[in-house]
């Protein structure tokens, strides 16, 4: 038997504060994490924005697949926007009971594409153990009834399935996980739950997910964040380790894949995308949030995507747009338009290459606009600045990330113990299975070819 699996996801930790954290002294489970396991970068999904992170790492798939398109979207069936908690005002915004059954129910039952599949899913039909704490892609087989007596709606989790203290498949003893946010409650709460699940070594595979890390870097910026939250990031690993009887006797135990989600870079300036459209009210839905907005027509519209996208030129918020064009996407920037297709097991471009600089841009475009829920033109803001949300916010003076840059979207990717390529997030949920000889999804498969 290969031996069990555990993937911790650091939410927003840059490749430059892993780096530094693990040659400090400031994260010494982190450190030793580093010395015995093999170190790359890797790239996320576009918009590099958690929902769509987090269900990229988990299906294998992008966007295109499994239909998370943004922190905030348009349902164009139900014909109201979507928002996953891009901040509390924009939550009362979008209305704050319905953004709250999308955040915590719809995303996992509804929103996720039918033809993704999640790890626990794949794992545990093949009889192994899956167990997730957090981690807000969490789809799995087993029906579980919330801890509050006046939530009624049950959610279909993984066999040990624990979320924000909302649900727990097991009595563990963890204090209660949104007590105190800002002083690290969040991740105290997975670091005591992960302690009560390797004591008794009760899953096959693991998803262990720490979310402070993101929610101290928004507030202090990529370069401050390690100051607050570096030592509790280690706490909560270190307890995985001190649970299994020591470092040593972890790794005997596990094979270990650490990564981010996405990055983080420093954000000055804000910018409101509606503003470009304000005189197509009914016409288009204008949706942003963090650094990557969505334009969608309405039907009726009598415009499409091109004209959208001219209408931005010049702005400064924003860098990159991305359009659909019968059988080819369109990026432009500045004016200036790249036409590119899958072809092969390569792609065909023609026009500006300049907008090639990006990581992994060709992919991560394509598979953003063939989401059936993204906007018809997509927006990856510019350097330095953010696109505020629904209720007004944004991070300016800290950190945020979303768009096709390098600095939002290449993150840390540490693995001890398994064989794998991870040059991408979607990387993963593949490479667990391959570990536990559990054959991947079709889409892996198919992807697979394309470079
Ligand atoms: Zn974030």
């Amino acid at each position: 038997m290969p031996k069990k699996l555990v993937l911790v996801v650091v939410d927003g930790m840059t490749p430059a504060a892993f780096e530094r954290a693990v040659e400090g002294d400031r994260a010494p489970a982190l450190a030793f994490l580093a010395a015995h396991g093999s170190y790359r970068g890797a790239t996320s999904v576009f918009p590099s924005l958690t929902p769509v992170c987090l269900s990229s790492i988990v299906t294998g798939a992008g966007p295109d697949v499994h239909r998370i398109p943004s922190l905030v979207w348009w349902h164009r069936r139900e014909r109201r926007l979507v928002e996953y908690g891009s901040s509390f005002a924009a939550l009362r915004a979008a209305g704050m009971a319905q953004s709250i059954a999308d955040t915590i129910f719809n995303m996992n039952e509804r929103h996720l594409g039918p033809e993704a599949v999640t790890v626990y899913e794949a794992l545990e039909d093949a009889g192994l153990v899956a167990a997730a704490v957090n981690i807000t892609c969490y789809r799995g087989r087993r029906r579980h009834q919330p801890t509050l007596p006046w939530v009624t709606r049950a959610a279909y989790g993984p066999t040990r399935f624990f979320y924000y203290s909302l649900f727990e498949s097991d009595p563990t003893g963890a204090p209660l996980a949104v007590r105190n946010r800002a002083a690290g409650s969040v991740d105290a709460y997975a670091a005591a739950v992960g302690r009560w699940l390797v004591t008794r070594d009760g899953f096959d595979f693991l998803a262990y997910y720490l979310s402070d890390f993101d929610y101290v870097s928004h507030a202090r910026g990529p370069e401050g964040a390690e100051d607050v939250a570096l030592e509790r990031v280690d706490a909560a690993i270190a307890a995985l380790l001190e649970a299994a009887g020591g470092p040593d006797e972890f790794l005997e135990r596990y094979a270990v894949i650490l990564h981010s989600d996405h990055g983080q870079t420093a954000v000055e300036r804000v910018a409101r995308l509606q503003d470009a459209f304000a005189d197509l009210d009914g016409r288009v839905v204008v949706t942003a949030s963090n650094r990557a907005g969505q334009v969608y027509l309405l039907p009726g519209a009598g415009l499409d995507a091109g004209e959208l996208a001219r209408r931005l030129d010049g702005e400064p918020a924003v860098e990159t747009t991305l359009r659909r064009e019968g059988e080819e996407a369109v990026a432009r920037r500045e004016g200036e338009e790249l036409r590119f297709r899958p072809a092969g097991d390569g792609w065909e471009t023609s026009g500006d290459a300049s907008l090639l600089d990006h990581p992994d841009v060709l992919r991560r475009a394509w598979s953003a606009l063939a989401n059936p829920n993204a906007g018809e033109l997509l927006v990856s803001a510019a350097d330095g600045w953010e696109l505020a949300d629904l209720g007004g916010r944004h991070h300016a003076g800290g950190g945020s990330h979303g768009s096709l840059a390098a600095g939002d979207s290449v993150v840390p990717m540490l693995s001890i113990g398994i064989e794998a390529e991870l040059a991408r997030i979607t990387d993963v949920m593949p490479a667990a299975l391959a570990h536990f000889g559990v054959e991947p999804p079709p889409y892996v498969k198919a992807r697979a070819r394309v470079r």
